[in-house]
């Protein structure tokens, strides 16, 4: 029988045990927080009474913590002798130096790290198209396909380890400033009177910025910032315009000001006749 260890069950640590159950995995579990794992024991999910019950029962462990700090904390519980043997894959997000230095730990301690960012909210997990971000050793991703592939499917993206929490990293800077401007646009359009279900539609059309990533990548990738479609002085004039408007409708105008003072200071670096994407040179330090 196919066996796994999941320790970590916040949402997403809930949502992996629950696929391995579903598709007849022998699956233990541990969680600092005991009680969160009575609905997978009443599945049949098996409670490990310590880390090390839980490191040892099974080869692979995989584990969905807060951050590596919550990781160290709950690892060194237990003899590190306990880690030896074991593949763990880490769907832990932290940086990708933090992954670089987790896996050399787990090294020292005869382990192999496998490291993960998921793409996917819990929901998502054991769902067709949902993918993780996997980097490290190529063998042992291999070795583990299967089990991996009851969660998500796998892209792999080199040796490195930090290279799938560089990638995961990037797109949560996507997400997470993506997904405010949103939760921020709806506050603005509530206080206008206008319900989440009457903006929804032009939200997510707003919200679809696949033809710009399209558009953009390829003139970044060959250096042209040209203006000849989008001039930052036209951008300055539109988010004004914004912050206006979102100040008049008493919603915090802190978001679209930060986005205003990013744009102002590309004019002021002489990038005013420039398109948008010349604020790269201006964002980096
Ligand atoms: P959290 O990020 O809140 O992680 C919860 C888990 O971390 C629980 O098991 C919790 O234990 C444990 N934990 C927190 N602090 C400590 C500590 N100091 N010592 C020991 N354990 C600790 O919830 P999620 O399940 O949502 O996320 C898990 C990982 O998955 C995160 O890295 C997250 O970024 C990533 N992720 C989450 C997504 C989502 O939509 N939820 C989407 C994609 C990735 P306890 O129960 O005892 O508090």
């Amino acid at each position: 029988m196919n066996s796994v260890t999941v320790i970590g069950l916040g949402p997403m640590g809930q949502a992996m045990a629950n696929a391995y159950l579903d598709s007849g995995y022998e699956v233990t579990v541990w969680n600092r927080t005991a009680g969160r794992a009575d609905a997978l024991v009443a599945r049949g999910a098996k409670r490990a009474e310590s880390v090390e019950a839980a490191l040892t029962a099974n080869e692979l462990v995989v584990l969905s913590l807060i951050d590596y700090a919550a990781m160290y904390a709950i690892l060194e519980q237990a003899p590190s002798a306990a880690l030896s043997g074991r593949t763990v894959a880490n769907l832990t997000s932290d940086t990708p130096d933090q992954a670089r230095q987790a896996a050399a730990w787990m090294a020292e301690r005869g382990a192999v790290q496998i490291t993960g960012g998921v793409q996917v909210p819990p929901p998502g997990i054991g769902q067709p198209e949902a993918q993780t971000y996997y980097s490290g050793p190529e063998d042992a991703i291999e070795a583990h396909r299967s089990a991996l592939e009851v969660l998500t499917e796998i892209d792999y993206l080199g040796e490195d380890p930090g290279l799938a929490a560089l990638f995961y990293q990037i797109g949560m800077d996507m997400f997470w400033t993506g997904i405010l401007s949103y939760v921020h646009a709806q506050a603005v359009a509530e206080a206008n009177g206008i319900s989440a279900e009457r903006f929804l539609p032009n939200a997510v059309k707003t919200m679809d910025f696949r033809y710009f990533l399209e558009f953009y990548a390829p003139r970044i990738a060959a250096g042209n910032h040209e203006g000849d479609v989008d001039r930052l002085a036209m951008g300055v004039a539109s988010m004004e315009h914004v912050l206006h408007t979102v100040e008049a409708s008493g919603v915090d105008g802190s978001l679209p000001a930060a986005v205003l003072d990013i744009f102002r200071r590309g004019v002021a670096a002489g990038h005013g006749q420039d398109s948008l994407t010349s604020l790269m040179k201006v964002l980096t330090r």
